[in-house]
């Protein structure tokens, strides 16, 4: 009996009105100049789905996939399409591979290509109320592949010492930072080091001055209010874990939030073994984009598949 696989069931002019769905919604509007005075131009000629068109003012041609992520590539949209939403229900590369019948380098390449176009897109700037916390993960040099792991959690007092050349890139313990809003969206980081002068850019571009800070003792926090935040810090070194500070019974200053987050990421990253530390940033991002916009399954792969075809993203490459 012959196999059914999902990839012969999936059809390329859905996948392909699918795109237009996204991308145009009702009016296709000229990717070179924005005018909406655009002809149709027949079909692709290798892609009998993929629609071409003409604008009536700059008199370029485009079609569907122009100046996207899924445009110029060898395999059909389906496939494409299929491995986007592969990667949204978290499977690993090798899985994938079996699942699409293709080989672990071409598929490899398609993963990282969406994985990339989606690290394109940043969460809004983080304000009200927002803990900040590091998680130390273990990973390869770039050539050496290792199984990326969560780093044997060390005693929060030690790093109150400040015990040097933990966590480091060197060390293959690349430390993640995270910033998460309260009820809001979170930001991650892969770190070179944990260290005040690397946190500093990344905590003033990505949380608003005058912000609320929450984090714990540890002494790369120490200069917050000097860089224009308000800064509250729970002992986790005295085993306090949260603080109601202003007496109404809400335990307010902790950092349960950004620690719920990371018992979420950990998981994550678990079916993808041999994740090289040059590769950690994409990961992080596919995630920090899964959770951003609290959708899993066939709601997921609308929003990825829609910020594929912006093409904003393009511009900023
Ligand atoms: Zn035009």
């Amino acid at each position: 009996m012959e196999i059914i696989t999902i990839k012969k069931l999936v059809s390329e002019a859905q996948c392909y009105e699918a795109i237009r769905t996204l991308r145009w919604q009702e009016n296709v509007s000229c990717v070179h100049c924005d005018s909406l005075e655009v002809i149709k131009r027949g079909y692709h000629s290798n892609q009998a789905f993929r629609q071409r068109y003409e604008c009536k003012a700059c008199q370029k041609r485009f079609d569907d996939l122009t100046e996207t992520y899924l445009e110029g590539h060898h395999q059909p949209l389906s496939v494409w399409i299929l491995c986007l939403y592969f990667m949204g229900l978290n499977l690993s590369n090798a899985q994938i591979a079996r699942e699409l019948d293709l080989n672990k380098d071409d598929l490899q390449f398609m993963t990282e290509h969406l994985r990339t176009g989606i690290d394109k897109k940043k969460p809004e700037i983080l304000s009200g109320e927002v803990e900040c916390d590091e998680l130390y993960l273990v990973a390869g040099h770039k050539g050496q592949p290792e199984k990326v792991r969560e780093a044997n959690r060390e005693p929060r007092c030690r790093r109150l010492k400040g015990a040097r050349g933990r966590g480091t890139l060197a060390a293959e313990k690349p430390p993640v930072f995270g910033m998460i809003q309260r009820t809001g969206e979170v930001r991650i980081w892969m770190l070179e080091n944990v260290q005040q002068d690397t946190i500093k850019p990344i905590i003033l571009s990505a949380i608003a001055p005058g912000t609320l800070i929450f984090t714990d003792e540890y002494n790369i926090y120490n200069r917050l209010e000097e860089w224009g935040f308000k800064h509250k810090t729970v002992n986790h070194s005295q085993g306090e874990y949260a603080r109601d500070e202003d007496g109404d019974g809400f335990c307010e200053v902790h950092s349960n939030t950004m620690e719920g987050f990371w018992s979420l990421l950990r998981p994550w990253l678990r079916p993808h073994r041999g994740i090289s530390q040059d590769k950690l940033p994409l990961y992080l991002s596919f995630f920090e984009f899964v959770h951003n916009v609290r959708k899993r399954g066939k709601a997921l792969l609308s929003s990825l598949l829609s910020t594929l075809v912006k093409k904003s993203l393009q511009s900023h490459i």
